[in-house]
């Protein structure tokens, strides 16, 4: 399905249309990428979707004085929590935090079993109340959206109020995962790509995300890049999901 089609199926997805994220994110997908301009780049692409994700925060009046005279300026009135889904997502953290200084970063370590897709919780140090109002995962590849959905899962049940999910790269597959869960969360990305493999990359892509940041290439076999067919029959039953919401 294209791009437009999905933002007209999915009116919580918004997809950058900046050049500059274009020309970015080409170098990103580009393999001869070694890892650390591919941390620039997630940092500077993170930078630039965390800026477009905060657009519709609200302000409230803050009189100030300028030099000359005292007048109205503006305060983000909401308490933004930065939740990383690890281990991808940390490589996001640095640039969304240039923006936000105040924000609060929550851990939740999810990860995906690699046969099943399926999130599997290993880490969660939440307090019983929530501190934050509006929360942003950041994750740089949407893929199955199974971690997206159980993460915003956790963030409601613990009194979130607003949650946006901020991504480079999202499959279709993802989208429809995690807007069919949670359609009040906004997803944000620097693009849409074609569809997940069946081994449950994103394709094109950029491979993955972790491994290029953190230039660890020599994985044990259980890692993505190894076609199993319980994985390949999760992937065909998101697809499935896709064509028949
Ligand atoms: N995670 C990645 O790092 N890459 C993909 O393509 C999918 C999930």
């Amino acid at each position: 399905m294209r791009p437009m089609a999905l933002q007209e199926r999915y009116p919580n997805l918004h997809v950058s249309r900046h050049p500059l994220v274009a020309h970015k994110l080409s170098l990103l997908r580009d393999k001869r990428t070694d890892p650390k301009q591919f941390r620039e780049l997630v940092r500077e692409l993170s930078w630039l979707i965390g800026y477009e994700a905060m657009a519709d925060l609200s302000t409230q009046a803050r009189p100030i004085e300028t030099p000359l005279e005292a007048m109205d300026g503006r305060r983000v009135e909401p308490k933004v929590g930065l939740i990383p889904v690890l281990r991808a997502g940390l490589g996001m953290v640095e640039a969304v935090l240039e923006l936000m200084p105040s924000a609060e970063v929550w851990h939740i370590g999810l990860y995906r079993d690699e046969r099943t897709l399926r999130p599997v919780e290993y880490y969660n140090k939440l307090p019983d109340a929530a501190t934050v109002q509006v929360c942003l995962i950041l994750d740089p590849m949407l893929a199955t959206g199974g971690s997206s959905a159980a993460t915003v899962d956790i963030l409601k049940a613990w009194g979130a109020a607003r949650i946006k999910q901020v991504s480079l790269i999202a499959a279709p597959e993802g989208i429809a995962t995690l807007s069919g869960a949670h359609p009040d969360v906004d997803i944000h990305v620097a693009a849409v790509d074609r569809e997940l493999n069946e081994r449950g990359y994103i394709v094109p892509g950029l491979g993955d995300a972790g491994d290029r940041q953190f230039g660890t290439f020599a994985g044990p076999a259980s890692e993505p890049g190894h076609a199993h067919d319980e994985t390949a029959e999760v992937v065909r039953r998101l697809q499935r999901n896709l064509q028949n919401p």
